[in-house]
């Protein structure tokens, strides 16, 4: 098993469309990464160049302390699962996952022939460890059948199981789960996830879905535009986001942002945006850049009801008073659109809310979780 690291890796297709630029990054031995962000973010194409399907124009590809660069994709000991699953048709359930170790291990027909007794005891072992895949996934009873005659989730956990069974160094995984629908999409994350804790593969996941990288990467790194944006685990890139664009692609509904201003008085400060302002608290760095215009970044689940039990008391100074313009029952919560003077909100409200459409309502807010990004930079002032 081996990590992978990006050392200043950038790709340029044709002449300038930078798909990722100056990308480094570290993925531990047998760490379980997400590599996420929106569409054209360049997360396929660094995935791609840990395969050697696309070559780096710029910088180092390391898979444990080989560079790979030039290595050719065949020797370079990954396994790739796509979102098209890409499995042969003509074949069933148990020559497609056995295929490529025939292929790898079976070195001909003639040597099969000629080799006769050595031969046999490898086919005995490629059918030992394809029914333990088969086992492993829930598939054993499916051996004999078609993929046309499988369920999407059955498919996926053939191609699955293809990648498994090979024991590769690294795992590549790129959109594995987007063919499915939303429920067996659940499901198949948990099973993906225990078996990365079963097997310890270093395991490198590609998606466009913030949830599914916040369930699944033990770290996430996010991409924009080929540039990297945060790596961090889950909670810290929720709770601590570098920049903007960070704190608004992670998390659902996305965060509120408010243009501010950073005042200062009587030795506190606040974080302002007219129709009301907020202490700064524990935020050193808010203090040297006081007088700046920023963006104060509310989550909507950092916004209580005020007259509801919560466990933010409310008090002079983290409450604000707004209308309510739209409120959506999601059934275990409210999605409540507020209206505050200039500023439109969202808070994710409990359902034992009083709260009505068209009246105003005292809102309490977290203070520990208000955030502030310079507003010109977009980068986060903590
Ligand atoms: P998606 O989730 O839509 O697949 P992505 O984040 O995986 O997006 P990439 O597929 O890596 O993004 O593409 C990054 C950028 O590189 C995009 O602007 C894309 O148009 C461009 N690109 C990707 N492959 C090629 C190619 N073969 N030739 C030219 N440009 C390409």
């Amino acid at each position: 098993m081996a990590g992978v690291s990006f050392r200043n890796v950038t790709k340029v297709f044709g002449k300038d469309v930078k798909a990722v630029n100056n990308l480094t990054l570290d993925i531990r031995d047998q760490e379980f990464m997400v590599l996420v962000g929106p569409s054209g973010c360049g997360k396929t194409t660094a995935l791609r160049m840990v395969a050697g399907l696309e070559e780096a124009t710029e910088g180092d590809i390391l898979i444990g302390d080989v560079r790979v660069n030039d290595v050719p994709p065949k020797d370079r000991d990954i396994a790739m699962v796509f979102q098209n699953y890409a499995l042969y048709p003509h074949m069933n359930v148990y020559d497609n996952i056995a295929f490529g170790l025939r292929l790898r291990e079976l070195k001909g027909f003639v040597w099969q022939l000629t080799h006769w007794n050595e031969a046999r005891e490898i086919k005995k072992d490629i059918d030992r460890r394809v029914r333990e895949t088969a086992a492993m996934l829930g598939i054993e009873g499916y051996l004999n059948r078609r993929p046309k005659e499988l369920s999407g989730g059955q498919r996926q956990r053939v191609a699955l199981g293809r990648a498994i069974v090979r024991k590769p160094k690294v795992f590549l995984m790129d959109e594995p789960l987007s063919n499915l629908d939303a429920k067996l999409r659940v499901q198949t994350r948990a099973e993906l996830i225990r078996l990365h804790r079963s097997l310890g593969i270093t395991t490198i996941y590609v998606t466009h879905d913030q949830v599914e990288a916040m369930t699944m990467g033990q770290r996430i790194a996010i991409m924009r535009d080929g540039v990297l944006q945060q790596c961090d685990k889950p909670e810290v890139v929720y709770q601590k986001p570098a920049n903007r664009f960070v704190a608004g692609f992670i998390g659902s509904p996305p965060m509120n942002f408010l243009e501010a201003k950073l005042v200062e008085e009587g030795g506190q400060v606040w974080v302002d945006a007219g129709e009301f302002r907020f202490p700064v608290v524990g935020n050193g760095a808010a203090r040297d850049a006081v007088g700046k215009d920023v963006l104060m970044g509310i989550r909507p689940e950092s916004i209580f009801d005020a007259s509801l039990e919560s466990h933010v008391k409310p008090t002079d100074f983290n409450t604000f008073v707004a209308k309510v313009d739209v409120l959506e029952p999601l059934g275990h919560e409210y999605v409540a659109y507020l209206k505050c003077g200039k500023h439109n909100l969202l808070a994710s409200i409990e359902t034992g809310t009083k709260i009505a459409i068209d009246q105003e309502a005292r809102f309490v807010v977290n203070l520990e979780q208000v955030h502030i990004f310079d507003k010109e930079t977009e980068v986060a002032i903590r």
